[in-house]
């Protein structure tokens, strides 16, 4: 087994405090050994011990891979002409997802295949290395078991989101729809899926029949994670904390009591920034959650509708410019944020014993992330 040296880092985050300064274990002039693909060793360049093989850095800065825990990458179709209508003035509506769903239905698995593997391949060169997918534009038993099947070929971090929105053939019995979800649904998915999520929100699904799919989900043996409070308030975000969820994504709206459940649980709150961005709508005020001491974390929510970017370091831009974090806060939100939404501990940092995945900044220092928005920073991705 050869080892690996990554050296001459100009400025490493780490995201462990015990290994370098402040929140985010900063080490200048740094270096890493990598060894079966995990961190085996940090330090200063001048300090390293000897590997089989280098990998000079040139000076640049490296941080852990980005973890991105909400995407929905298995569809088809597109909507440009939905966005360029929503910039025209037209609002957001969740009901725009069945224009998704009836192009997914009607695609093969060669396509869904396809697709999701061009997205991940895009996450990757801008240094996504965890990434979780949903299901969610099939809602059959078919089409949802499908999408988990392809999901899984690319990650285990896969959620069995069948509470997506209710399928226009069962509009007029929502109930019926919530039980098709919790019954044979879920039966076929939960060998695919790691996670439980549903869009608890006005349009989609109220607290009684999100607890109702997040319950049989956890009886599965699925972990719970709530999409909710996107399009306004409502009772998802406190039913997450509730029923003990890593994770409760959109969170725009919230009052007091919300934060304060957030603050209590140690639930996740996940921003989405490039939805408020592609849907021209109030972002998030992550200042108030962090100052309330919520744990953040950024994802892309990558999605042919409301967010059809992949890309994280958009995310911290617009988390820094439009949210009131600091770029420290959202590097460490789209990486260690994100590994605590997923609930792993093995990502999303590099100190001693995590996951080796490096990437490396064409730039001296993260704070370039939102500093030079827009820009291809990402330059190379070692391991992960
Ligand atoms: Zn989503």
């Amino acid at each position: 087994m050869t080892s690996l040296l990554v050296t001459r880092i100009g400025e490493l985050v780490t995201n462990d405090p015990e290994t370098g300064e402040g929140p985010l274990g900063v080490v200048t002039d740094a270096a890493v050994i990598v060894e079966h693909g995990r961190v085996a060793w940090v330090g200063t360049a001048g300090s390293a011990p000897a590997a089989d093989t280098h990998y000079d850095a040139g000076g640049r800065a490296v941080l852990p891979g980005f973890v991105d825990s909400h995407s929905h990458l298995v569809f088809a179709g597109d909507r440009a002409a939905e966005f360029e209508a929503r910039m025209a003035g037209r609002r957001y509506e969740a009901g725009g997802i069945r224009t998704t769903v009836a192009a997914t239905r009607a695609a093969t698995d060669e396509q869904l295949t396809a697709g999701v593997a061009r997205l991940v391949a895009e996450m990757r060169r801008q240094g996504t290395t965890t990434v979780e997918v949903k299901s969610g534009y099939g809602l059959t038993v078919r089409d949802e078991a499908r999408s988990l099947a392809v999901a899984r070929q690319f990650t285990d971090e896969t959620t069995f989101l069948g509470a997506h929105v209710v399928p226009p053939e069962h509009a007029d019995d929502p109930d019926a729809y919530v039980a098709l979800v919790t019954g044979p649904m879920l039966e076929a998915c939960a060998p695919y899926a790691r996670w439980i999520d549903v869009f608890c929100e006005q349009g989609a699904f109220d607290a009684d029949q999100a607890r109702r799919v997040l319950a049989a989900g956890a009886a599965a043996g699925l972990r719970p994670r709530v999409h909710a409070n996107q399009l306004g308030h409502g009772p998802g975000v406190r039913l997450a904390c509730e029923v003990g969820a890593a994770a409760v994504d959109h969170c725009t709206f919230l009052d007091d009591r919300d934060v304060a459940a957030l603050r209590d649980t140690g639930t996740v709150a996940t921003l989405l920034p490039g939805v408020e961005f592609s849907t021209r709508s109030p972002y998030p005020d992550a200042r108030r959650l962090l100052d309330a001491g919520v744990t953040i974390a950024l994802a892309s929510d990558c999605n042919p509708g409301s967010s059809f970017t992949s890309s994280m370091p958009f995310c911290v831009a617009l988390a820094v410019r439009e949210m009131g974090m600091t770029p420290a806060e959202a590097v460490w939100a789209a990486t260690a944020g994100g590994a605590r939404a997923l609930d792993r501990d093995d990502v999303g940092h590099l100190g001693v014993g995590a996951r080796a995945a490096l990437v490396v900044l064409d730039a001296p220092s993260y704070r370039h992330l939102a500093y030079r928005p827009g820009v291809p920073l990402v330059v190379d991705v070692v391991g992960g």
